[in-house]
């Protein structure tokens, strides 16, 4: 007698399937629908074609056994071959909309042939299988993860369940190839039958989890995006440049490397606003902060400091090249006018605004590495450009060139501003 017998593995089957397409449904209400639709389907068609294969046994069809095991194995593998589908549609690659089908097609139509020809149990049962494991071997090569992250973890191991299945079918294979034909006969009633279809079922449902999983840690690190990005210029917004400023920060004292700050203010901006309309203003922002950032090295943070301010984190940049890059920041600005043509404006005939900017420049060389000391010093630097007439960069690299030459710096001097 073995321990688990097939009738109520399968009936057990068939409930998990159904309880988990449930389970999906309600899922898909909220997220990705068209994905999870796709998963609803696959599990609906392994639940369809689960029933039909207890059919025989349970209305005592034995003598229709094949044609009933045939018809369930192309409803499970169609099943199979959507809910790959949809995990192909969750990696973002190509979905080839015609492998259903494809698997379909090429089961029924040799399913058909074999039947017509009084083909024996082995043979059907074995291009049965070799479809199903070729489904499976698809499925794990399209759940392979890249990287080192959770995510990829989690892949790997719905990849490593996947080929598992793989494999367990082509043991299987070898199975109905070399056993007895007499005892093949009885293979409704093989224990490693009914194992067979529990763990494919269980290896399906966990598989499911560990990717909705996924998709929920996805919508979670895109919520956090979104909540430290600025919406019109897509830049870090105040929080994320605090959360930024703090770690890097932390890093640069940790490792005793300078790091530099950097205030750009738009000059004259209320203006742009009052003589061409907010929308202009927006677009404007939204140039400088593209310009600005293409402006920037890899490794450098921009954010929007306040309306029409830009804060910029340097790591590894002290008071004479944070005093560099701002001059560089300046100089594109004012060279690159913004185009605005096609944007509703009062004055049809501008197509382009110049602007220019004013640049505070810092870097904990000279004020430390308390951001608050930064910040500060910083936005005192950009005041100073705009006093002495914006347009221009005020910096305190003077400081640590007269530190450097040991002269005692003066009070009144406390900034460099230029053009
Ligand atoms: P200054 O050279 O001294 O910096 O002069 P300014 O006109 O640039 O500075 P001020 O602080 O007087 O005005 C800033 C303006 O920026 C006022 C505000 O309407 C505008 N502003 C702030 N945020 C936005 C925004 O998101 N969109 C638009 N269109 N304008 C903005
Ligand atoms: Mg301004
Ligand atoms: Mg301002």
């Amino acid at each position: 007698m073995p321990v688990l017998d097939l009738n109520s593995v399968i009936l057990s089957s068939i409930g998990l399937t159904f309880m988990l397409v449930l389970v999906l449904l309600v899922f898909g209400a909220y997220q990705q629908r068209a994905l999870v639709m796709r998963w609803v389907w696959g599990m609906l068609l392994i639940g369809l074609g689960l029933s039909i294969y207890f059919i025989p046994d349970v209305f005592a069809l034995r003598a229709q056994h094949e044609l009933y095991v045939s018809i369930a194995f192309s409803a499970i593998c169609l099943g199979l071959s959507v809910y790959v589908n949809g995990i192909r549609m969750l990696r973002g690659y190509r979905i080839y909309r015609y492998l259903s089908l494809l698997v379909l097609t090429t089961l029924l139509a040799c399913n058909a042939i074999l039947l017509n020809m009084h083909a024996p149990l082995r043979v059907i049962l074995l291009s049965n299988f070799l479809v199903m494991s070729w489904v499976f071997a698809y499925g794990s090569r399209s759940l392979m993860g890249f990287g080192k992250d959770f995510i990829s973890h989690v892949f790997w191991l719905c990849c490593s369940l996947f080929s598992a299945m793989t494999l367990m079918l082509l043991f299987m294979m070898f199975e109905v190839a070399l056993i007895d034909a007499e005892l093949l006969k009885d293979f409704q009633h093989w224990s490693a039958h009914a194992y067979m279809i529990a763990t494919i079922v269980m290896v399906l449902i966990a598989v499911t989890c560990l990717l909705l999983l996924v998709m929920n840690v996805r919508t979670q690190a895109g919520l956090q995006a979104i909540a430290t990005l600025d919406g019109l210029t897509g830049v870090l917004n105040r929080r994320g440049l605090q959360d930024a400023a703090n770690r890097m920060q932390a890093v640069s004292q940790r490792i005793k490397l300078p790091m530099g700050m950097l205030i750009v203010d738009l000059d004259y901006f209320k203006k742009v606003n009052d003589v061409y309309g907010h929308l202009v203003g927006d677009a404007v922002l939204k140039v400088c902060a593209g310009t600005i950032h293409s402006a920037l090295r890899g490794g450098d943070v921009i954010g929007r400091y306040g309306g029409e301010e830009f804060c910029i984190l340097l790591p590894n940049t002290g008071e004479h090249e944070s005093a560099v890059l701002a001059e560089r920041i300046r100089k594109t600005i004012e060279t690159t006018p913004v185009n605005i043509a096609g944007i509703e404006s009062l004055d049809v005939s501008t197509r382009a605004i110049k602007c220019t900017v004013s640049v505070g420049a810092v870097s904990s060389e000279t004020v430390g590495y308390q951001i608050d000391s930064l910040f500060a010093a910083a936005d005192h630097n950009l005041y100073q450009a705009k006093q002495a007439g914006r347009n221009r960069i005020a910096s305190n690299a003077h400081r640590l060139q007269a530190s450097d030459e040991a002269k005692p710096v003066k009070r009144n001097a406390s900034v460099i501003v230029s053009q």
